[in-house]
């Protein structure tokens, strides 16, 4: 089984799966995987950096995961005055300056929740720091493009090495769809 996930995982930057928003991750899609907890990004996954605090749609999805029995964990590489706000209307475990790609962090929280790798999924926004910390720990990584891309000479240059992973997760899509 570890060598399985290994093997099946070994291209450390190309997420299992991508959704073009968070809001379309369901529960019955993780469920239909074996997976009862999430690991979330903030920043670029559940709102912009400028977002404050969690909108209804937000809200309404992490309920939903909830009654569906889905644990939930905000990880953040931000720090703690943004983490605390963001979760102060949805009280979940939260952890800031979680150190991705580093899998500390990650590890803290599925012990905390209960749950371990084989039953637990990472969902972000960036290839280099969520997916990376994910599959270190041989766990599927769902990735969302981020929702407002700071168009900065950094990001913009992160984007780009991004790029040809991302080609390769939708050609082996393609290739899985054909079968
Ligand atoms: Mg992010």
């Amino acid at each position: 089984m570890k060598k399985d996930l290994k093997r099946k995982r070994s291209i450390a930057l190309v997420p299992e799966y991508v959704f073009e928003s968070y809001l379309y991750v369901r529960p019955e899609f993780l469920k239909s995987l074996g997976i009862r907890a999430l690991l979330i990004d903030i920043d670029n996954t559940l709102a912009p950096y400028e977002q404050d605090l969690p909108d209804e749609n937000i809200i309404n999805w992490f309920s939903e995961m909830k009654k569906a029995g889905i644990s939930c964990a905000l990880i953040s590489n931000n720090d703690h005055t943004r983490v605390e706000l963001f979760n102060s209307l949805l009280s979940l475990p939260a952890y800031a300056k979680s150190g991705k790609p580093g899998k500390k962090t990650l590890l803290r929280a599925m012990r905390d929740m209960g749950v371990d790798e084989t039953v637990t999924a990472g969902l972000g926004d960036q290839l280099l720091t969520d997916t990376l910390a994910v599959h270190k720990l041989g766990m599927i990584s769902i990735i969302v493009p981020p929702i407002n891309d700071k168009r900065t000479l950094f990001f913009r240059f992160k984007r780009r090495i991004e790029r040809p992973f991302m080609i390769k997760y939708y050609k082996r899509k393609a290739k899985a769809n054909k079968k």
